[in-house]
């Protein structure tokens, strides 16, 4: 068996520790948002790739302390989630603290749990305008 030891490993001592609970947080989110977007919608399929991502940077922690490999491969690892997070940023954080329409800042379960980033009053008018 091989469990992480702080002294050899230390950056991947924290990642497989600390972000473990992070990561079943972010699955148990996934699976609450079901509820309220049941079909795949953007901050459903964000919560998913976060996941994706958090499982691979503790897949590849736990590769590197098996076979005894520098914490300096974790430059690699962080590199490449930085650039993919800078470059998919619209899909990996479509989250909003505020209305896009009128500025007020949104109730958690709206930046959470409902698509399109916008507060009731405006989402009511869009509505109202559609219909
Ligand atoms: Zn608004």
């Amino acid at each position: 068996m091989f469990e992480p030891v702080f002294g050899l490993n230390p950056v991947s001592f924290i990642i497989i520790k600390g972000f473990s609970p992070v990561l079943l947080c972010v699955a148990v989110l996934n699976m609450v948002q079901r509820k309220f977007l049941p079909n795949w919608e953007p901050k459903r399929l964000a919560t998913l790739y976060m996941t994706f991502i958090l499982a691979g940077l503790i897949c590849y922690s736990l590769f590197l302390v098996r076979f005894r490999l520098s914490d300096w491969l974790h430059a690699i690892s962080i590199t490449f989630i930085i650039f993919l997070v800078i470059i998919k940023r619209k899909y990996i954080f479509p989250f909003a603290f505020r209305c896009e329409k009128c500025g007020s800042r949104l109730s958690p379960k709206t930046i959470i749990f409902v698509d399109g980033n916008q507060c009731r009053e405006c989402a009511d008018k869009e509505d109202a305008k559609s219909a």
